[in-house]
Order: structure tokens, then C-alpha cells, then sequence
């Protein structure tokens, strides 16, 4: 023992063994652990550690750690070393004595710990017994386990009693394989409730089982018998009206201590009501699941209607772009048309007089005009079929070309059309008809935008999209072939452009703008791998670009031909002024005016045209085509004139759906419209009473 005070004397030592030996004895006859602790001052700090000064051998029996006499506290338990320093700490500094409950997990039991100092303060010491309580826990939670299911077992038969749902309670001496039942028991069953008393056998209870449920309850019996314990098992038997019904048993197998099972008693539940709430829940429930299982059949076929609509959309969408058009191509037909029945009509005179030198001539320009025709139905066809995705290597470059006349045509002649094709311009992997459809759509778009005319551009250019760029644009970082439009309208507001691509939206009147051309654009450009993208400035233009990803195969770039197409066609006394930009119908008109004696000027477009008239006050008649090119249209040149000459009469003549040009036909004195193709006779009447001043 360390820190005891110091034998003073023979006697004295003699006495102090034998209450040494007299008190080890007594530690090593409880069965508890005991140790003494001691506080010593470590690195730590004051107090930051403990030395264990005493155990016994129940020490070790209960903490499962040996040898502890002269150990540290620190070394035993340095990562737990805090917590005891707290506990044993607290009684050292207050002197009260602590009693707690402790699992020591490495040996699997519950210790009881209590602590005291021991006086003086100044030992610095302190007591700590260890009892094992392990077999108390356990004994506690059993009963915890059995009052619960004590608890559980009484609650089902007060609910069964309260619903009258009792049948009835057996008991079965198991060892005896004495099977008794209580009268009610007995007779829910047919059975005499002497016979009941006395005993059933096993195999008269499970005659009266359904023969569907006979295995599973014997099977039950047969598990709870090996186990022991709680019983509860739901079967149908027959009552004594013949029909089965459902019953739950709920019981309880005792074994006997070398497991074999003692007694088996239960009682016999009537379920047949919370059956058939079952049953209607499970119905219900299978109900739903049918309702899920057909739903998603149903969402299936939706999905394919969906996706019939979308290809039908994708359609109409196109044939919207070919309607509109179609007021482009009108005018291009009738210009075609005017141009043969004109040169018919001229042949047909020169016939008639017998001058035949000019028919070769017309009959040149006939032929040139239906060859036009010819072309431009080829392309509309070529355009309008049934295409779905299927892309290919293509040069972009090249489709473009081969758009190039579709385009001027539908844009009209008040806007200048320019293709700024990159050289070297990588292949690009894309549905040809689909790019065609958006290429269009920018263009009508585009056109919509400068409704005074204006230049719209189509350029290409090889892109390489970085990690930022890519991730602006919403694709992947690589090689992109681009293909912008742009033009110098009206531009868009931020509001516009964040919803442009949005299906239906348009800022077009009713009948005007379906809203559909941007939202496929877009589609298309995501569908084939790329994107597409807005850039525009309120009143200056807009700039709308579509990547497509680079198509790169064994390094050879396959070239895929744009249809051929027809090559575009470029370009007296009463004294009349004609501007049409068709040369063929001008020639036409110009034929018919000389042939009647007029004196006849011609003028391409509206600058020549005001060139010419303010060299010539003498001129009594403007006859203007309404569509025309370099910036100004039949209606503005007329309107310029008229700022010097209010009077100079006026004859549209047009083929186009200008009547928004033409203030819907709401003219001023002395203008009128004549339509294309026009016969020559209507067309002199017209001239001949504009410049006779009716
Ligand atoms: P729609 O042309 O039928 O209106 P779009 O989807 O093609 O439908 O275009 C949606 C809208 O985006 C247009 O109504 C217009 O407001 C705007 N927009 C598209 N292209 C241009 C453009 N080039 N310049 C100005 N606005 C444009
Ligand atoms: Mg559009």
C-alpha cells in the first residue's frame, strides 16, 4: 500500500498486518470489484490523471482489466480519460459519494459503480466499488418484454371482447396431448361442450379447417410449438351453418426448461368483419394498382399521340412557311404568267399583221418564263415533302445556294438578300429539309422585321465553342459550323427575345404569326446536337444564329448536293413612264403601250425612275409594278412623285398580296390597280382612261 503512514513500531506492525491481511481478505470474498485511486498532477495539470493504488480480483472479474494496480488512468484509457477524471474528480472536490450504471461493452455486462472519497480530502484518494448487475438488467428487460406482451395479448381480447368477437378459448396440454375447449368453443364448432371438456384430438379440430388453409395452420402450430412463445394465425373454418368463415387464434406456447412445450392455451378470434374490411382495402387497393397500370398504358398512348401531334406540328409548321410564301411565289407565277400571255398576245398580233420577224422573240421570252415556272414549282415540291429527321454530312454552304433564289423570292424585292459563305467551311451533320424549313423561317422572320425593306444576310463560319462559349450556347465545347441571319429591322426587346423561342409566341397580329418558326428553329437546332441563338438591338436588327455540331468521318467529308434547281433569272404625244423590275413584263407592257402609240420610257426600280421623271415633266402617266427593288416599292415611289406632281396619274400594277401597300385599295384620285396577268385590252382601257383624266 502506498501513501499509508509509516510503521512507528514492532507491535504496532504486527497489528497493522493483521488488519491488512484481515481487510484483503474481506475484499477477496466479495464477489464486487474494488479499486482505490489516487489523484496525481500530470503534464496535463493539477489533478489530470490518477493512479490505481488497490484492486481486488473482482476487479478484473467485472471491468475486464488486469493488472491495474500502479497503472495510470491515462494509459488504461486515453481516449476515454476525461469522463472518469469528471466523475471520480467531482466526488474528490465535493465528497459526495456517486452511483452510476455502466456497460462495459468489451465484456458484455452492466456495472454498477459507486465512488466515495476517502478522508482526509488530502489522500487525494477515492473508492470506486463495481457490481455486476448484468443478470438484473436482463431480468428487468424480460419483464419489460413479457408485460408488453402481456399488454398486447390483454389488448386484442378486450378488443375481441368488445366486439363480440370471442369464439372461444382452448387449452392443450401439450405433454398429455389433452386438447380441452370451452363451451363456446364447442358449440361455434358443433362439438358436444362435454366432449370439449374432456378432450378433442388434434385431428378432429382440423377437419373443421378449410382444406386450402389445413398445411399453413399445421405448419404455424408446428413453429410456435419448437419456438414457445406468442401464437397468432388467421385460417377459415367451418361453423356450424356449413359455411367458412375467417377466425384469427391467438396463443401462447410455455416450454417446459429443456424446451419442449408445456402448455398451448388460446383463444379463437372471430375476424370475418375485419376480413371483408380487408378484403374491400385489398380490392381497393388492386383497383389502384389496375388504375396505375392502365395509366400508364394510357400515358403511353398519349405519349405516341403526343409525338404524332408534335410530327404533325412539325409539318404544318412547314407548310406555314410555304404559305407564307406563297404570296411571294403568287407574284413571282403571275409576273411568269404575265410574261407568256403577254407574249402570246404580242405574237398573236404581229400574226395578224403579218410582221413576223419579232415572234421569234417572244416566243424566246415565253419559253424562258415557263422554264422559270418550271424551276420554282421543282423547288416548292422539293421543299413541301414529308421529310422527318435524318441527317446527314452536309455542306451548309451549298444549301444555302441552293436557297438563295427561294429566299430573294420570299423576302420580296424590297430586300436586299447577301450570302456571305465561309470558305473552308467544315461539314456539318444535319437534316437537310429541316435546315432548309429554319433557314426559311429566319428569313420570313426576317423580313417580317423590315417591313420598309432593308438587307438581310446570311453568313456561315466555322466555330470552335470553348468550355464558355459551349456553355452559353448550352452544348457540348467543340466544333460547330455556324449559320446566322441577320437583318436590319426592327430588333427586339429583352422581353421579346427571352420568349421567342417559346412555342406560340408572337408579337404578329391574329393570322399573321403563328409564333411556331422560332420554337422549331430552335427544337431542330437542340435535336441536332447544337443550338441556336438570338442577338438583337431594339431599332437597329437581329442577328439569329443556329450551331451545328462539325461532322467529322475517316476524315473525309462527304458532300451531299442541294437539289438542282433552275438557274435565277438576274434582271406621240402621250408620253408614259413604266417601272417593273421583271424585265420580261416590262417588255410586255412596253410592247402593248408602243403598239396602241404611246411614246414609252422604262425605269428598273424606283431611283431610276425618279431620275427620269424629274428629267421629264413631260410624262402623263406612271404605270408601277408595286414590288420593287433597292429600297423603295411602287406605292413610296408614286408618293414621291406626287410630292411634285400631285396630279401625275398613277397605274399599280401588281400581282402580289400588296394591299397593305396599297391602303387596301383606298387610293387616291387618279391611281389605280390593275392585277397580274392582265389582258392587253383591259390594260389599254385602264391607261387610256388615266391619261384621258377620267
Ligand atoms: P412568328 O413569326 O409567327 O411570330 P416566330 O417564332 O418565328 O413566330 O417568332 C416569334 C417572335 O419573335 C416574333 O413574333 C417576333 O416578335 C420575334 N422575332 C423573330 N424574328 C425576329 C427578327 N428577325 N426581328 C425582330 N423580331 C423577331
Ligand atoms: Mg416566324
Amino acid at each position: 500500500m502506498q501513501n499509508s503512514p509509516a510503521p512507528e513500531g514492532a507491535a504496532e506492525d504486527d497489528a497493522l498486518v493483521r488488519s491488512e491481511t484481515r481487510r484483503r481478505a474481506l475484499f477477496e470474498a466479495i464477489d464486487d470489484g474494488f479499486c482505490i485511486i489516487e489523484f496525481i498532477d500530470g503534464p496535463e495539470g493539477p489533478l489530470s490523471d490518477y493512479v490505481h493504488v488497490e484492486s481486488n480480483s473482482g476487479y478484473e472479474r467485472q471491468t475486464g482489466i488486469k493488472d491495474v494496480v500502479g497503472k495510470r488512468l491515462r494509459e488504461i484509457e486515453p481516449n476515454n480519460a476525461d469522463v472518469w477524471l469528471d466523475i471520480y474528480g467531482g466526488v474528490l472536490r465535493t465528497g459526495e459519494t456517486v452511483r452510476f450504471e455502466q456497460e462495459f461493452k468489451a465484456i458484455g455486462r452492466h456495472i454498477e459503480v459507486s465512488a466515495t472519497r476517502l478522508e482526509p480530502e488530502s489522500l487525494r484518494q477515492v473508492s470506486v466499488l463495481f457490481r455486476d448487475i448484468t443478470a438484473r438488467k436482463s431480468a428487468e428487460a424480460a419483464l419489460r418484454q413479457s408485460e408488453a406482451l402481456a399488454r398486447d395479448y390483454i389488448q386484442r381480447v378486450q378488443l375481441a371482447l368488445a366486439a363480440g368477437a370471442i369464439i372461444g378459448t382452448w387449452f392443450w396440454d401439450v405433454p398429455a396431448d389433452k386438447f380441452t375447449v370451452d363451451e363456446a368453443f364447442a358449440t361455434a364448432f358443433g362439438f358436444d361442450p362435454s366432449l370439449g371438456r374432456s378432450g378433442l384430438s388434434l385431428s378432429q379440430v382440423i377437419e373443421t379447417v378449410h382444406p386450402d388453409d389445413q398445411a399453413g395452420l399445421a405448419a404455424a402450430i408446428g413453429k410456435a410449438l419448437k419456438a414457445g412463445g406468442p401464437y397468432a394465425h388467421q385460417y377459415r373454418t367451418r361453423r356450424l351453418d356449413g359455411n367458412y368463415y375467417w377466425l384469427e387464434a391467438n396463443g401462447r406456447v410455455d416450454l417446459g426448461p429443456d424446451g419442449k412445450a408445456l402448455a398451448f392455451p388460446g383463444v379463437l378470434i372471430d375476424i370475418e368483419a375485419r376480413r371483408a374490411v380487408e378484403e374491400e382495402r385489398d380490392r381497393a387497393l388492386a383497383e389502384l394498382r389496375t388504375l396505375t397500370e392502365t395509366l400508364e398504358q394510357r400515358v403511353e398512348e398519349r405519349t405516341d399521340a403526343l409525338m404524332h401531334a408534335e410530327e404533325a406540328l412539325r409539318q404544318a409548321q412547314k407548310m406555314e412557311a410555304v404559305g407564307q410564301l406563297t404570296g411571294g411565289l403568287a407574284h413571282d407565277f403571275n409576273n411568269i404568267l404575265a410574261g407568256i400571255s403577254g407574249s402570246l398576245e404580242l405574237m398573236k398580233t404581229r400574226l395578224a399583221q403579218g410582221r413576223l420577224v419579232d415572234i421569234d422573240r417572244y416566243l424566246t421570252g415565253a419559253q424562258g418564263a415557263v422554264k422559270r415556272a418550271s424551276g420554282l414549282t421543282q423547288r416548292l415540291l422539293a421543299f413541301s415533302r414529308r421529310q422527318t429527321l435524318d441527317p446527314k454530312p452536309s455542306n451548309i454552304n451549298r444549301i444555302i445556294a441552293g436557297m438563295h433564289d427561294l429566299i430573294t423570292r420570299s423576302v420580296g424585292p424590297g430586300i436586299e438578300v447577301e450570302t456571305a459563305a465561309a470558305g473552308g467551311l467544315w461539314t456539318a451533320f444535319v437534316d437537310i429539309g429541316q435546315l432548309e424549313n429554319a433557314l426559311l423561317n429566319l428569313c420570313i422572320n426576317a423580313r417580317d422585321a423590315m417591313p420598309n425593306g432593308g438587307k438581310l444576310t446570311v453568313e456561315t463560319g466555322n466555330r470552335w465553342l470553348d468550355e464558355r462559349a459551349a456553355r452559353e450556347r448550352g452544348v457540348e465545347p467543340g466544333q460547330y459550323v455556324s449559320m446566322c441571319v441577320s437583318d436590319t429591322g426592327t430588333g427586339m426587346s429583352q422581353d421579346v427575345i427571352a420568349r421567342a423561342f417559346d412555342p406560340f409566341f408572337t408579337t404578329k397580329p391574329t393570322g399573321q404569326g403563328t409564333g411556331l418558326g422560332l420554337s422549331m428553329v430552335y427544337g431542330f437546332a437542340g435535336q441536332s446536337g447544337g443550338a441556336a441563338r438570338i442577338y438583337s438591338e431594339l431599332g437597329k436588327g437581329t442577328m439569329i444564329c443556329i450551331y451545328l455540331p462539325r461532322h467529322i468521318a475517316d476524315g473525309i467529308e462527304e458532300e451531299v448536293l442541294a437539289p438542282d434547281i433552275a438557274a435565277p433569272v438576274a434582271s406621240g404625244k402621250t408620253t408614259i413612264l413604266v417601272v417593273d423590275d421583271e424585265p420580261l413584263v416590262r417588255m410586255v407592257a412596253v410592247e402593248i403601250l408602243e403598239e396602241l402609240g404611246y411614246s414609252v420610257l422604262e425605269a428598273e426600280d424606283a431611283p431610276s425612275a425618279l431620275k427620269i421623271l424629274s428629267a421629264r415633266p413631260d410624262i402623263d402617266l406612271l404605270v408601277t409594278d408595286v414590288g420593287l427593288p433597292n429600297g423603295m416599292n411602287g406605292r413610296q415611289l408614286a408618293d414621291a412623285v406626287r410630292t411634285d406632281r400631285p396630279d401625275l396619274p398613277v397605274l399599280f400594277v401588281t400581282g402580289y398580296a400588296e394591299n397593305a401597300v396599297l391602303n387596301h385599295g383606298h387610293l387616291e384620285r387618279g391611281m389605280q390597280v390593275l392585277t397580274k396577268p392582265f389582258a392587253s385590252d383591259v390594260f389599254a382601257r385602264r391607261v387610256s382612261e388615266l391619261t384621258s383624266g377620267q
